[in-house]
């Protein structure tokens, strides 16, 4: 298999999204601006650096949104560590943090951050709970959040659950990107990457074992033809 380099950068105008990384079992973080504005998608461990690497530090200050897909911990690794920092640097300003309905590994990192900080920090986090799949927009920026299909082993890996899990379809000016999280092959990915102008697809599936809860090159691929371009992301190294 073919090993994926990273930063992975796309552009169209203002509107942009660079993925630092995206390694299943270890990292992702994703950084999507619109205009002036910062979201970041899926802080895993090492986002700190990696934002540090490409942003001034008045310009992490100055990230209002922060969405999550869901809570393993290459997708959220990293968000103490943010949290942490914006309070160490004296953030102002509100932070918003979207996760899905259910995910308990957020709500957990959040109340640990509260107890430890409460009386130190100097912005407001604003826990967005996504309970529909309603469109709704942030400075200029519509976000369709959609459900994807997700699951993790329990009981020593004999049987496997679903968890909570979101993709997420960014609009600006006109333009559509399409982030699916990790997910197994779905049709409600498959109704928001189609016609995206950039789809970013995960192809997670370990090649011998098809394990179900990632999806293949091919179905990835599929899906990823479907959207003027895509990147395969995700893929095991
Ligand atoms: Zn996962």
């Amino acid at each position: 298999m073919v090993k994926t380099e990273y930063p992975i950068y796309w552009e169209k105008e203002d509107f942009s999204i660079k993925i630092f990384c995206s390694i299943p079992a270890i990292a992702t973080g994703i950084l999507l601006r619109a205009g002036d504005s910062k979201f970041v998608i899926d802080p895993g461990d090492g986002i700190l650096r990696d934002l540090n690497d490409e942003l001034h530090p008045d310009e992490i200050l100055s990230i209002t949104d922060v969405f999550i897909t869901h809570g393993h911990h290459d997708h959220v690794g990293g968000v103490w560590s943010l949290l942490t920092y914006l309070r160490v640097m004296r953030k102002r300003t509100d932070l918003n943090l979207y996760y899905p309905e259910g995910c308990v590994e957020i709500e957990s990192i959040y109340n640990a951050f509260r107890t430890v900080y409460s009386k130190s920090t100097s912005y407001q986090i604003n826990l967005k709970k996504i309970m529909d799949y309603n469109r709704f927009t942030r400075r200029g920026v519509t976000i369709n959040p959609f459900p994807v299909c997700h699951s993790e082993f329990i009981n020593e890996g004999n049987e496997t659950r679903l968890v909570p899990a979101l993709g997420y379809k960014f609009g600006y000016k006109g333009k559509k990107i399409c982030y699916g999280g990790d997910t197994a092959f779905c049709p409600e990915l498959l109704k928001h990457a189609k016609g995206a102008d950039l789809a970013i697809l995960e192809a997670g599936e370990e090649e011998e074992s098809g394990d179900g809860m990632h999806m293949s090159m091919e179905e990835a691929e599929m899906i990823g033809n479907s959207a003027k371009e895509f990147f395969l992301v995700h893929v095991p190294q």
